[in-house]
């Protein structure tokens, strides 16, 4: 076995404390990545907390993994030792099923295996990124630019590939108006993706104080949502909007915002369901839809887009040990705009 140390919450009550534990030998087709740094997304404080469902502990949290190829199986063939190489939510899956087919593993038919809060193949607890290595099947890890600041690269692992996704498979571009409703970790790359792809891109936020933050990624128009003047400023105008929010919240403030025949693209998870009263759909003719990640293909093509573009994640580095105020900071919205925890600091 493969001895590694982290990060874990023992159960969903207490803080996360070091931890050693072992991942699975390399296998003929697995890389033994050493981690680098890990991004924090607020998936990690869901998972930790039950909120979703019960978890499976230890719970070692963590998708945004960016790291250097250490060791390679046998028969690996995308990566050599000393390649850079990122890990998002996923680490394994049937590859054989039609989702797994059309490179939409997330969705697979046998159940996909998440990075952390899963079992693997081999029945034994699977563990994520706030660690120093991991051990994963090549299929499932990319190829990281060494152009791109290491750091700020992993954030698009998660929060990166699930914005790109749906303004990829909805087709926005330039003639479109995108909102993006929470500025945090998923929301600031949906700004630099909507206006990457030439849209004219609004901020809807809670802060006030993010309105300079906003316009300096990119965003063209800010409006909080709090202020019911500025509210009425944007009914009707927005051919999408892209919801980024992790807390419940009700999206009849959003929906009258869209204009006829605009989509709304639901990437948020709060805990209680949306409330989508028939009329506000059908006046308009209004599509709600939702969005999962995404598959190998496209997280690729999304981490090349990235170093071709010179896109990166808006970082406040951190030392492992305040995990638990950076959490606190992300439940206040207060995050800048995404934590990345610098494993050297393990
Ligand atoms: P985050 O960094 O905490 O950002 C969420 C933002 O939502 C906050 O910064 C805040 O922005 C806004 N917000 C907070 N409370 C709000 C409220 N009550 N009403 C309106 N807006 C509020 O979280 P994240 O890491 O981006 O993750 C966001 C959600 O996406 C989480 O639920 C996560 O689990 C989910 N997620 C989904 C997928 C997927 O595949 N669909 C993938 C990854 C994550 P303002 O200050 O600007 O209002
Ligand atoms: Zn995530």
């Amino acid at each position: 076995m493969i001895q590694a140390k982290g990060y874990a919450a023992q159960d969903a009550e207490n803080d996360l404390n070091p931890w050693n534990f072992e991942r699975r030998n390399i296998g003929a087709h697995d890389v033994l990545i050493d981690i680098k740094y890990c991004g924090v997304c607020h998936t990690d404080l869901h998972m930790i907390k039950n909120e979703w469902f019960p978890g499976i502990f230890p719970m070692v949290p963590g998708h945004e993994i960016v790291g250097v190829v250490a060791a390679v199986g046998s028969h690996v063939s995308k990566f050599k030792i000393g390649d850079l190489a990122g890990v998002g939510v996923m680490v394994d899956s049937c590859r054989h099923c039609e989702e797994c087919n059309n490179g939409q593993e997330q969705f697979c038919s046998e159940g996909g295996i998440q990075t952390y809060n899963n079992l693997g193949k081999d029945g034994l607890p699977v563990y994520g990124g706030y660690s120093n290595n991991n051990v994963v099947h090549e299929h499932y890890v990319y190829h990281i630019s060494n152009k791109l600041d290491l750091a700020a690269t992993a954030p698009l692992l998660c929060a990166g590939i699930t914005t790109y996704s749906p303004l990829r498979k909805w087709g926005v571009k330039k003639g479109h108006k995108l909102a993006v409703v929470g500025l945090g970790g998923l929301g600031h790359m949906g700004v630099k993706f909507g206006v990457a792809f030439g849209a004219e891109v609004t901020v809807l936020s809670t802060s006030e104080s993010k309105r300079e933050d906003a316009l300096k990624l990119g965003a063209h128009h800010f409006v909080v949502t709090k202020n019911a003047d500025e509210v009425a400023t944007v009914v009707k105008s927005f051919d999408f909007i892209l919801d980024t929010v992790a807390a419940d919240h009700d999206i009849n403030l959003y929906l009258p915002m869209l204009k006829t025949n605009g989509t709304y693209i639901n990437v948020g998870m709060p805990l209680e369901p949306l409330q989508v009263p028939a009329f506000a759909l059908a006046s308009g003719n209004k599509t709600v839809t939702g969005s999962g990640v995404g598959g190998t293909p496209e997280t690729q093509e999304m981490l090349d887009f990235c170093a071709e573009h010179n896109i990166v994640s808006d970082i406040e580095l951190i030392d492992i040990k305040d995990i638990h105020s950076s959490y606190n900071r992300m439940l206040k919205g207060d995050v800048r705009y995404r934590f990345v925890i610098d494993m050297a600091t393990l």
